[in-house]
């Protein structure tokens, strides 16, 4: 079993607010810790559950949190800057063979952007308001998932706070949810203990490998199309956003990115995102 983890930092048990997700910030280094200590027991769930390759993702900010010493070195470790960004590393090959990996694992992961009580909840950076997949909003899991889904990978565990797995349920059904927090907003959050979230995401990331193989989870599809809109805090952050081609302005602060496949739909929004957030 080949086993994809992406590893972000908002949703580790013990992260509530976003300075310390930050790395100018003093309390950084405590929570790269607790993103390691998380990401290291979904490495031994896999294992326990036979997994024979795992790549670590780190999927947050500049994408090189993790200290790679501290990783179980069970997996090998992807991170920089990255193109397909939090994706990165399960492109299928070009020449066709097929998926890399039989399932992807989510861990530290967050609720959408505009999310009323999800604990920092947002859409890849601060620019997005309200983020909607083929109408519904759904966040960096459900876009993720899409993407990974396009390239023959189901989704088999989410880990992060409440407002995460309620969104996870309707979106994900298959996928094992772990719960390690308790969100009171954007910058509060009541956590388990880091040993009890460990745990927790041990025998979460266990059940999913034992699914995957099991042929329980499945894939997500939706459309075609597909069609991504975003709304933006700032009209100039749509002006931006809205130079993508095929991207198409709805309203001030709305850009809508469709395709007839999920990974050009994807591609847009993207690359829309990341063009708003040069905006000064
Ligand atoms: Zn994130």
């Amino acid at each position: 079993m080949r086993v994809y983890i992406s590893v972000d930092m908002e949703g580790i048990a013990g992260v509530s607010h976003h300075k310390p997700t930050s790395r100018t910030d003093s309390e950084y280094p405590a929570a790269v810790a607790l993103m390691v200590g998380e990401a290291n027991a979904a490495i031994a769930g896999a294992m326990s559950a036979g997994a024979t390759d795992i790549l670590v993702n780190d999927s947050h900010g500049g994408m090189y949190n993790l200290t790679p010493a501290e990783v179980d070195p069970a997996a090998r470790l992807l991170q920089g800057q990255k193109a397909w960004s939090m994706v990165a590393g399960a492109e299928p090959p070009a020449d066709g063979s097929g998926p890399v990996f039989d399932v992807a694992l989510f861990v530290g992961y967050h609720a959408r952007a505009g999310h009323p009580t999800g604990t920092i909840a947002h859409t890849y950076t601060g620019g997005p308001t309200d983020t909607r997949l083929n109408g519904r909003a759904t966040g960096e899991y459900g876009f993720n998932a899409l993407v990974l889904g396009a390239w023959g990978i189901p989704v088999g565990l989410v880990a992060g706070d409440d407002a995460l797995a309620a969104e996870v349920e309707d979106w994900l059904p298959w996928a094992e949810r772990v719960v390690v927090k308790e969100g009171f907003g954007t910058s509060a959050a009541a956590s388990l203990h880091p040993a009890k979230a460990r745990d927790l995401v041990r025998a979460g990331a266990a059940r999913a490998v034992q699914r995957a193989r099991a042929g329980e989870l499945r894939r997500l599809e939706v459309g075609p199309p597909v069609v991504i809109e975003v709304d933006y805090r700032r009209a100039l952050e749509a002006d931006f956003a809205a130079v993508v081609p095929n991207a198409e302005r709805l309203n001030d602060r709305t850009v809508r990115h469709a395709g007839p496949d999920p990974v050009t739909a994807y591609r847009g929004f993207l690359a829309g995102v990341r063009l708003a957030a040069t905006v000064e």
